[in-house]
């Protein structure tokens, strides 16, 4: 069955679905025990300054151009913003933000508005500051692989730029079509090829950032090794807009690998998982960009709702495997001798493997559109959680088990090259009570198994309440002095990680 890549992997061309729409959410303030801080609300004199700065096309007011701003992706959690502004340039965030820390307007920062925990959506009447129209590329050092650029620039974007310049962007994910490089930034997004080219932290060379009270700061100095000083720029890189507002950013890039290849593997178990990912990195671990695992109901989930198929058949757990790199004889010849040997030694049951882009492209979707099909199973209880691997999809049987018919489906996917694996819980509807039963329970299984409650998303609102779980409390008053300090009024995404 290997190299059956002839075989149709996926219906393309098919219609594209669009998501569908859950009834309104509620108002975020209305679902969770919140109270709001003590900060003023925008008045006329108000909007007034912000139309003097902006003018009138770059400021929404009217509730119906609102809604995408105030409810978030996953359509869970709706904020009552009542303006969105839309700077250009860093000086209009600049004066925007020392006006609002001048009068007491919290703001919530705002990139693509992909976070999966309501990091970027408002939860009280919060002005938004949306970075869609910083979109402009401001240089590449082609040689040197420095792209530096607004951050408002979309992902997707700035990978399609790179591309037709033999570059690729270091971060890739399924919002890339959405997300923008400074929403990447602020939540230290990792992926899908971190396993390659390591998280943001390593790859983000430099960035500019404005401070609650209006003070910008230069880190963008390019070089890649710049001990001078404290390194500040990475306070910015994961803070989620608490400390403040990313408006620029220079990334490493790197040559675009010359060959790429992608192998979709069906296994018996979790344990046969492992033993290929071991093997894997044993054989081709200069090549390895990205090992993901798929178990049976988040394939099910994926290809019954989003009318995707498996090319190689129903199997208890699936492996999607991408390599690449700058020799295609040598790559395929190290993919297909670890792909025999696997089938050999009875790892994998079954698979198939292509070195045809298109056809990457398509097995890559059954993996990448899996959070697309939560839309279409009632309310998914959403985790994103790091895990020591012998343990890695353990958390997944446990909650399978605590949950019992309380939930009609218990999934995993992820990222298992980074230890980060996706658990959702899929329920009828919200509740409070049910979440309270799952949580805080399922943080204190992936405390008693050494894990981490957030591996990439951030805490942003939903997991911002557990944040002590994770951390000391010297951490914690560390943290909270920093914030102090930086943004002395509170007004930068308040009810947002640090409550
Ligand atoms: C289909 C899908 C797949 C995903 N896959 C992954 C994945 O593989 N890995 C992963 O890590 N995430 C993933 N995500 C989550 C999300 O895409 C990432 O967190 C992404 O980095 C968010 O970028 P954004 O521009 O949409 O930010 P937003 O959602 O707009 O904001 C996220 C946070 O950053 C803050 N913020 C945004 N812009 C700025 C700025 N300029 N300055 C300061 N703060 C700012 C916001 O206040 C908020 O706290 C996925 C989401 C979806 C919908």
């Amino acid at each position: 069955m290997l190299k059956n890549v002839s075989r149709a992997l996926l219906r393309e061309g098919r219609k594209v679905y669009k998501h569908k729409l859950h009834s309104k959410p509620n108002f975020t303030k209305n679902n969770y025990d919140v109270v709001r801080g003590n900060y003023n609300y925008v008045e006329e004199e108000h909007l007034n300054y912000f139309r003097s700065l902006l003018g009138e096309s770059r400021i929404f007011t009217d509730l119906s151009d609102l809604e995408k701003y105030n409810v978030d992706w996953n359509r869970y959690l709706r904020g009552a913003s009542q303006i969105v502004l839309k700077p250009k340039t860093t000086e209009e965030v600049s004066k925007i933000l020392t006006f609002c820390n001048h009068h007491r307007l919290a703001v919530s920062p705002q990139g693509g508005h992909t976070g999966m925990v309501g990091g970027a959506t408002p939860v009280f009447d919060e002005v938004i500051i949306s970075t869609e129209l910083m979109n402009e590329i401001i240089s590449l050092d082609e040689k040197a692989g420095i792209l530096t650029c607004l951050a408002g620039c979309v992902l997707q974007n700035l990978d399609e730029y790179l591309a037709e310049r033999n570059l690729i962007f270091p971060l890739d994910l399924g919002a890339k079509g959405s997300c923008q490089i400074g929403g990447n930034v602020s939540t230290n997004a990792g992926g899908l090829r971190v396993l390659k080219y390591g998280n943001l932290h390593g790859n983000v060379l430099g960035l500019e950032a404005v401070q609650a009270n209006g003070v910008v700061l230069d880190f963008l100095t390019c070089h890649k090794k710049d001990n001078t000083g404290y390194h500040l720029k990475h306070l910015f890189i994961g803070s989620e807009g608490t400390l403040g507002v990313v408006t620029k950013v220079a990334v490493q890039c790197k040559l675009r690998p010359k060959s790429l290849h992608v192998a979709f593997l069906g296994l018996q178990s979790f344990d046969k998982v492992l033993q290929t990912f071991y093997k894997a990195k044993q054989d081709m671990d200069e090549i390895l960009t990205a090992f993901e695992v798929i178990d049976a109901p988040s394939m099910d989930l994926v290809t019954s709702k989003l009318e995707l198929e498996s090319p190689i058949g129903d199997y208890p757990f699936y492996v999607l495997i991408e390599t690449t790199g700058s020799n295609e004889e040598h790559d395929e010849e190290k993919v297909n001798q670890f792909l025999e040997s696997c089938l050999k030694k009875h790892h994998i049951l079954n698979g198939t493997v292509t070195g045809e882009i298109s056809k990457a492209r398509g097995i890559w979707q059954l993996r990448e559109k899996i959070p697309e099909a939560f839309k279409y199973d009632g309310y998914v209880f959403m985790y994103d959680i790091s895990l020591p691997l012998d343990h890695y999809y353990k958390l997944v049987d446990d909650m399978r088990e605590y949950m019992g018919d309380k939930s009609h489906r218990v999934y995993g996917f992820g990222h298992i090259g980074d230890g980060n694996i996706h658990l959702q819980i899929s329920v009828k509807e919200f509740s409070p009570e049910m979440k309270s039963f799952i949580e805080p329970y399922i943080f204190h299984q992936t405390k008693k198994y050494n894990g981490s409650i957030s591996a990439e998303h951030g805490m942003g609102f939903l997991k911002a309440k557990y944040l002590h779980m994770m951390k000391t409390p010297e951490t914690i008053n560390l943290m909270k002095n920093v914030k102090q300090m930086m943004d002395p009024n509170g007004i930068l995404n308040p009810y947002k990680v640090l409550v």
